[in-house]
């Protein structure tokens, strides 16, 4: 029997969790902490912006379209917050700054390097046009229009749209809570001395690292040992406890990997194994009314496990209508790769721009899934199809950025 394939799987996830929508209630924000949360209502706008006609420039404003060499006198003045409210009679016009409202009996805007000034007049050097330099009421945003549906995922550009409408504070989702464990007798928290035989524990710490991009609260753990009757426990609670629990260690088919055993006790597994490399076991599936993710325990595989299944899961569960998917495009190997058939290789990469614009890929050396500092090294993943065998250099790959190093 194939493997369940990443997309099968991704599939998978989405319609478990589209099926159960965690319960989330809003919680009022300010705007500025707003970035990231997903919003809980509709945005109907208060105003309109312009809320008047105003000018786009510096400049003078005249009672109609004007012939160059025309000299005009200087009657008035409008500044942004400080409207003219007299009137214009022939030969007229007045002193007009960017942003000012342009006043009723104006209908254009001769922009200032335009005129020569002397004293109280100016001499058009061009003609003027009429209704030029204007920007209008209600260009930009009408006043009652819908700006942004709940299911949004506030962008830094929202919140300055949203201010720009007087909106101090937004109705967004509840951040989920989301417990995360890690698994394993030979696990050593930092600031601890390690022996020979024990290592210290990255998962949690970067589990805890990746999730800060995420609308989450995190409940940590901490560790437990490779006791069945412990992890039972400590999954009872967390289920209780959590809307999501993340595990890592212990899901693959060694003596002493008990989480399938005990995730089955407490709750349900959805799925197991997908065709991926690296991070082939990776759970998914329910503990009570909490969801539960099982990463196998090679950091590696914990790191591309959450980017390819988790995050976007995350983001459904609290509540985004539309899930950001991840940029990918094409980039040509500079060198021979090995890779069987069978699983999809998230392989670690250095990509970089050509000169002709085109993109090329060097994976970072080795690629199990222990070896970490790879990843740090690589700035992108590059996805071999499943059926893909060995490529050879210059063939075309998908590859994928990794955010954070393309800020
Ligand atoms: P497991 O999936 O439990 O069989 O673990 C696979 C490998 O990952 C073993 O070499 C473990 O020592 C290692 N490992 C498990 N959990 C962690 C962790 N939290 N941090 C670093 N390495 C881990
Ligand atoms: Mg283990």
């Amino acid at each position: 029997m194939s493997l369940t394939s990443i997309a099968e799987l991704q599939t998978i996830i989405q319609t478990h969790i589209a099926q159960r929508p965690l319960p989330l209630d809003g919680e009022m924000l300010p705007l500025a902490q707003a970035a990231g949360r997903v919003l809980a209502e509709d945005i109907v706008a208060p105003v309109s912006i312009p809320s008047s006609n105003v000018s786009a420039m510096d400049g003078y404003a005249l009672a109609q379209a004007t012939p160059a060499q025309s000299s005009l006198k200087i009657v008035g003045e409008s500044a942004a917050g400080n409207a003219f409210s007299g009137s214009l009679k022939a030969g007229e016009c007045i002193r007009i700054m960017t942003g000012a409202t342009v006043p009723a009996c104006c209908r254009t805007i001769i922009i200032q390097e335009n005129v020569i000034r002397d004293g109280d007049h100016i001499v058009l050097q061009q003609d003027a046009p009429d209704a030029a330099n204007i920007r209008y009421t209600g260009e930009e945003i009408q006043a009652g229009q819908t700006l942004f549906a709940a299911g949004r995922i506030l962008r830094h550009a929202d919140i300055m749209v949203l201010a720009a409408q007087g909106i101090g504070s937004v109705a967004v989702q509840r951040k989920l809570r989301i417990g995360i464990l890690s698994t394993g007798n030979e696990l050593v928290e930092a600031g601890n001395p390690i022996a020979a035989h024990q290592i210290y524990d990255s998962n949690r710490p970067m589990l805890h690292s990746k999730l800060r991009d995420c609308p989450v609260e995190i409940i940590d753990l901490g560790k437990l040992p490779d006791n069945l009757d412990a992890t039972v426990q400590t999954l009872h609670q967390a289920a209780a406890d959590s809307d999501v629990v993340i595990t890592s260690g212990g899901v693959s088919v060694g003596d002493y990997d008990y989480l399938r055993q005990a995730v089955a006790q407490v709750g349900t597994i959805h799925h197991y194994k997908v065709a991926m490399k690296p991070g082939k076991p990776f759970v998914f599936g329910q503990l009570g009314s909490a969801w539960y993710f099982g990463l196998p325990g090679n950091p590696v595989s914990g790191f591309v496990g959450f980017d390819v299944f988790i995050r976007a899961a995350l983001w459904q569960m609290a509540g985004a209508a539309h899930v950001p998917q991840p940029l990918r495009f094409q980039a040509a190997l500079t060198r021979n790769v090995k890779k069987a058939a069978g699983r999809a290789d998230i392989q670690r990469a250095i990509i970089s721009q050509n000169r002709d614009g085109t993109w090329q890929a060097t994976p970072t050396g080795k690629q199990d899934s222990h070896r970490i500092l790879g990843v740090s090294q690589a700035n992108a993943y590059m996805i071999l199809p499943q059926d893909s065998g060995d490529l050879a250099a210059g063939e075309w790959v998908t590859v994928q950025p990794l955010h954070e190093a393309f800020l």
